[in-house]
């Protein structure tokens, strides 16, 4: 079901008479996920007392399951019924937008304590007859008719578009300057087989454009067209310039407007916003390795993220090199089709077992989220209020614990532990794949890779090689290693990941007083709330410095939409200041540079010595957000105009 139809059908009306579908009881009776239905029967009728304290759920692998017998299940399902068929007999209609007390009480009832700091967050995630809390109240026309002001956005992949999805509502004039062919950044261009979101796609989505998807973890071509058709509805591609490649952004003094240099086509043109947002993300270049010899193989060779659709893998002998999410993804797909696969795997990743990784959105579980007013709705709300919590204090270092590479804390401990069972059942008969799936790091260390068994099963094929030995060489006819043994391919695949710690790269920027931004990330990237930085006025990063999420339990489509309704808040302020230019205050940046890095060092990849592209070459983190999704909520909620110097006039 796409987005419109999905709006079209909640927008539809009053609740039909539910006592009269036999159909939804048989769904509720076959498939119904028992939090979702509770939740969507408490609001609906405006009843609580079905959340009993004994059918509340539990955390099963980050999915909220109601532990119970098979016999009580059917007395939940029974009753949510019967009271869902007794309000419409009654007139009841749909659930309306809930009451911030309503929020609270059926929270506290789903995590069993308070989820006060999460509510007004999840009243913006929760859409009820189309009140989009974050769509903007003001709109230039209103408030500044006469001021010229516009925006240059830097990307149309997910952060880019609903910050032009927020401008246009607001009025702002914005164009979107984009290098590919159509939206969809890292979706567009990541085709690999069994490319696939790692979020849950229900909360890897934005809040006002839901849908209901044919994956729990959306392939990614689902994912890309979801992008398109939110671009599409919200007309959006009449503001974008595809094939433009923004080369360089100098900040004009004189002016108070950026000189962008947009190549297209052979073509370089100059354009002149007000305000750029960079919203180019932090893994769109790929990133070769630097390995003698990488030019001289002589079969097919190309990176994850630049798939050769040509090249086909039947009868082929490939070599992969790297086993991080991508690699992970795309070489379960290639073992079924190629000859044989030797996999160079140099550090072990935690895998994190997520059974419904591959299960289609079917059945009655589909029929109630297309059909069951709220109950999608709450679908994603049980993910985001058992998830946005995260598990952000599990990879805290504790001074009082004897901190290893094993674990940070004791309950990293637990963690890696339980993990750990999961990974040892799996290679109990080949404990030659131990080294190769269990790491020697604490888990957060590294990205956490889902999974749902098809790793190890993929490595323990007839037709897939390990090799451990470190890569010497890439040689004409395949790859040679320290220990001197050589592998003949007919085709090389990368998984080798992207520049993360190379922020705008390789776009070169220069802000007020020819401040050059080289210079100042000369010792790594950084921003305020990973968005601004002094002497870079009306300049926004998306998904910028120390913005990625790992444990966190957020989405990076939930800070994108937090960030973009900060952004237009920033303008809104600007131009009720009647100011030209905002600029963030050194000691505001300092302070909050100084508190993420104090912060970065004690979690857990920020502690361990392993590799990971979390940290630049400085061992730096510069990537990770290390606070939680719920004070990224809180600081970016809205402009605290106290942290901005703003330029009044030309
Ligand atoms: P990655 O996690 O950076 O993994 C790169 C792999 O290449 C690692 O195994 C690395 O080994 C290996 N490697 C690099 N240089 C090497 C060399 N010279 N010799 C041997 N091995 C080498 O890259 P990725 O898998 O593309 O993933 C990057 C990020 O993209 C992910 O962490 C995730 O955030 C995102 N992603 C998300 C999804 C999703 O949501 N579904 C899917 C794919 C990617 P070492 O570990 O030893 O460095």
């Amino acid at each position: 079901m796409t987005v419109q139809e999905l709006n079209t059908r909640q927008a539809a009306g009053p609740l039909q008479d539910l006592s009269e579908r036999s159909e939804l009881q048989s769904h509720i009776r076959a498939g119904a996920d028992l939090p979702t239905l509770l939740v969507t029967t408490a609001h609906t009728t405006g009843d609580l007392s079905v959340l009993r304290d004994e059918w509340r759920p539990v955390d099963v692998l980050g999915v909220a399951e109601c532990n119970l017998s098979d016999e009580e299940k059917a007395v939940i399902r029974e009753e949510c019924y019967r009271r869902l068929a007794d309000h419409t007999r009654r007139g009841g209609g749909p659930p309306v937008r809930p009451t911030y007390d309503l929020l609270r009480r059926i929270g506290e009832w789903f995590l069993g304590s308070s989820i006060e700091p999460l509510i007004p967050l999840l009243a913006e995630e929760l859409i009820f007859d189309g009140h989009d809390l974050r769509q903007p109240q003001w709109n230039k026309q209103t408030i500044a008719p006469d001021v010229a002001f516009s925006v240059a956005i830097v990307g149309a992949g997910e952060s880019g578009i609903i910050a032009a999805v927020r401008l246009k509502q607001a009025g702002i004039p914005f164009t979107i300057y984009e290098k590919n062919d159509d939206v969809g950044g890292t979706w567009l261009e990541n085709q690999y087989p069994g490319c696939r979101v790692d979020i849950n796609s229900f909360v890897y989505s934005y809040a006002s454009s839901p849908r209901v998807w044919s994956d729990y973890f959306g392939l990614r071509n689902e994912t890309l067209s979801y992008l398109q058709q939110v671009a599409k509805d919200n007309g959006l591609y009449e503001h974008i310039k595809f094939g433009s490649e923004v080369a360089g952004a100098v900040w004009s003094d004189e002016e108070k407007v950026w000189k962008l240099t947009v190549k297209c086509a052979g073509a370089t043109e100059t354009v002149s916003p007000n305000m750029i947002v960079f919203a180019v993300g932090q893994l769109n270049r790929p990133k070769m390795p630097e390995i003698a010899g990488i030019n001289s193989f002589k079969g097919e060779a190309f990176h994850s993220a630049r798939w050769n659709h040509g090249v086909k893998f039947e009868g082929k002998r490939v070599g992969v090199i790297g086993t991080g999410a991508s690699a992970c993804q795309f070489i379960p797909q290639i073992a079924n089709i190629a000859a044989k696969v030797t996999v160079f795997a140099r550090t072990a990743t935690w895998l994190l077992p997520t059974p419904s990784l591959h299960e289609r959105v079917e059945g009655s579980e589909r029929w109630l989220l297309e059909n069951l007013p709220g109950y999608a709705q709450w679908y994603r709300g049980s993910l985001l209020m058992l998830q946005i919590p995260g598990i952000l204090e599990h990879v805290v270092v504790d001074p009082n614990y004897a901190a290893s590479e094993q674990a940070v804390s004791e309950s990293n401990n637990f963690v890696r532990q339980q993990l750990l069972q999961w990974l040892e059942a799996q290679v109990a008969d080949r404990p030659d794949l131990r080294s190769v799936v269990i790491p020697n790091s604490p888990v957060g260390s590294k990205r956490i890779v889902r999974d749902n068994g098809a790793w190890v099963k993929t490595l323990k094929r007839d037709n897939v090689v390990v090799v451990k030995e470190k890569i010497s060489e890439i040689t004409p006819g395949g790859i040679g290693c320290a220990d001197g043994t050589n592998h003949s391919f007919d085709v090389i695949v990368y998984g080798t990941g992207f520049h993360a710690s190379k922020f705008l790269f390789p776009i070169k920027v220069r802000g007020a007083n020819g401040h050059s931004l080289q210079d100042a990330w000369k010792d790594g990237a950084r921003a305020y709330l990973g968005m601004t930085i002094p002497h870079f006025p009306n300049m926004v990063c998306m998904y910028g410095p120390n913005t990625n999420l790992v444990v966190h339990g957020a989405s990076i489509v939930m800070f994108s939409e937090l960030t973009a309704k900060y952004i237009v808040d920033a303008i809104r302020v600007m131009l009720e200041k009647g100011a030209r230019t905002m600029d963030v205050r050194e000691e505001v940046f300092a302070d909050y540079d100084k508190r993420v890095d104090e912060a970065n060092k004690v979690r857990a990849w920020g502690y361990s010595k392993v590799n990971s592209w979390y940290k630049d070459a400085n061992g730096r983190v510069g990537q990770n957000y290390p606070f939680t999704a719920a004070e990224f909520y809180q600081r970016t909620s809205a402009i605290v105009a106290a942290d901005f110097h703003f330029g009044l006039g030309r």
